[in-house]
């Protein structure tokens, strides 16, 4: 008999969006969503902010297991699954059960990456990802003072920013001359550094590591180029790998990431994926593009729902992103172009009465121009603004420079 199930494999931020927009098609009782980790799907991005904030935080779930039940959905906790046959339409759990579907979705996230010189399992070396992750980290860092990252990248800057304000001595080694290089503008870059550097974070710029010393599974010495650092607990922020593993297993084409079309659909029909494992058209250039955030997540799953029931709605994002490192809220959106296409960037200080006029809590944007359109926003603690922002973009408008440069005029009246 053929299946009509939908598996979803990955039961994080996208599998989890996934099942409730398929719950408002009429779809739940059609799901099995089959989870690696021992637990519901639960929010991520807290786990480098509030959760080392407040003693015994746990990772909180996106629903409750009640609203997985009323909406007839299968959840597998714990047993992820092993393998795929796409031409018998079944995957089998590494339980031995086997589940036959009509559509797979792979949610499967990413992986942290890892630093080939520094061995894993060392007792010391800390990645954040999961839950569980932070849970170790947190009670590793009971009986610790001294804190040391490899990476200085967003989950490793608020990590950090986390620690330190809880009384860490934390240092930060980077090996670009720029935080955040890949992510953010330069003068953003300066400004997150700065302010963490006047927040007494000892942040370290083109910092190669030459090596590492190592006693009973613990790395003891990290190897400068001008110094031997002492270190007590190491975490790595380097970056994370889409967890492909499965999808070349399939045989799906993969190139950093699930190679998907707009609507979500791999190479294999009846295989879809989204969320950081894939790689998507990105219309505006003809290129492909990966992103890791939330707001990717739950909205590609929005269209994979749709284009599952077969109503083939197109991802055609407006990309947004935060982080909170420290005294910072940085907000972005659109996607910043690479140089040599920045043709102008326009800075405009946020200037509502609540917000102190100056300081390091000072909030900003930076409107950033590719030619003579609007192609990205960046705002430092001014959130409404990043609102506006992200209604001016969505909507397609593209103020000149000279009308956001004026700050008499709030941006709500570019706004059709
Ligand atoms: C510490 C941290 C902080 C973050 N902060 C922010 C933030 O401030 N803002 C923001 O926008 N984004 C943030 N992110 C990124 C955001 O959490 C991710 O973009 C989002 O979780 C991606 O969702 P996803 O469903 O694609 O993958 P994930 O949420 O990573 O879920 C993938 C799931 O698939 C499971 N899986 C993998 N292989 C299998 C298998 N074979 N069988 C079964 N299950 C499998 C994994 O165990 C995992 O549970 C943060 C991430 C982390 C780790």
């Amino acid at each position: 008999m053929t299946s009509n199930s939908i598996v979803i494999v990955g039961g994080g931020h996208s599998g989890a969006q996934l099942c409730a927009s398929l719950a408002e098609l009429g779809q739940g009782s059609r799901i099995h969503l089959v989870c690696e980790e021992p637990v519901l799907p639960y929010q991520r991005p807290p786990l480098s902010k509030a959760f080392f904030k407040k003693a015994g935080e746990s990772a909180q779930s996106i629903r409750a297991a009640s609203w997985y039940e009323q909406q007839g959905i299968q959840v597998h906790l714990g047993d992820p699954v092993k393998s795929v046959d796409p031409d018998k339409h079944i995957v089998q759990l590494s339980s031995g059960q086997t589940l036959s579907y009509a559509h797979l979705v792979l949610a499967t996230g990413t992986r942290a990456r890892q630093l080939p010189s520094l061995p894993t399992n060392l007792d010391n070396v800390h990645t954040l990802r999961t839950a569980q992750d932070a849970n170790h980290l947190r009670a590793a860092l009971e009986s610790v003072k001294r804190v040391t990252f490899i990476g200085g990248g967003f989950i490793g800057l608020e990590l950090a920013a986390t620690l330190q304000s809880l009384g860490k001595h934390v240092t930060v080694l980077e090996s670009q001359p720029r935080l955040l290089s890949r992510a953010v503008s330069a003068e953003l870059s300066a400004h997150v550094l700065s302010t963490h550097q006047a927040a007494g974070l000892d942040v370290r710029m083109e910092s190669q590591i030459k090596g590492f010393e190592f006693e009973s599974h613990r790395v003891t010495r990290i190897e400068l180029a001008n110094e031997n650092l002492e270190v007590e607990c190491v975490v790595l922020g380097i970056g994370a790998e889409p967890e492909d593993a499965l999808a070349r297993q399939i045989g799906l084409t993969c190139e950093q990431g699930i190679v998907v079309d707009a609507h979500m659909k791999t190479s294999h029909s009846h295989i879809w994926a989204v969320g950081d494992c894939t790689r998507f058209p990105w219309t505006n250039d003809m290129t492909t593009l990966r992103l890791e955030s939330v707001q990717n997540a739950n909205d590609q799953a929005r269209v994979a729902a749709q284009s599952i029931m077969g109503q083939m709605v197109s991802y055609q994002p407006v990309p947004w992103f935060w982080s909170e490192q420290g005294s910072m809220r940085l907000q972005m959106v659109g996607l910043m172009p690479q140089l040599p296409h920045v043709a102008q960037t326009v800075r405009r200080p946020f200037t509502a009465p609540a917000q102190p006029a100056s300081g390091e809590n000072a909030g900003f944007s930076l409107f950033h121009y590719q030619g003579e359109r609007l192609v990205c926003v960046e705002t430092v603690n001014a959130p409404m603004e990043h609102m506006m922002a992200r209604k001016i973009l969505e909507q397609g408008l593209s103020p000149s420079p000279s009308a956001v440069a004026d700050t008499a005029t709030p941006l709500k009246n570019w706004l059709t």
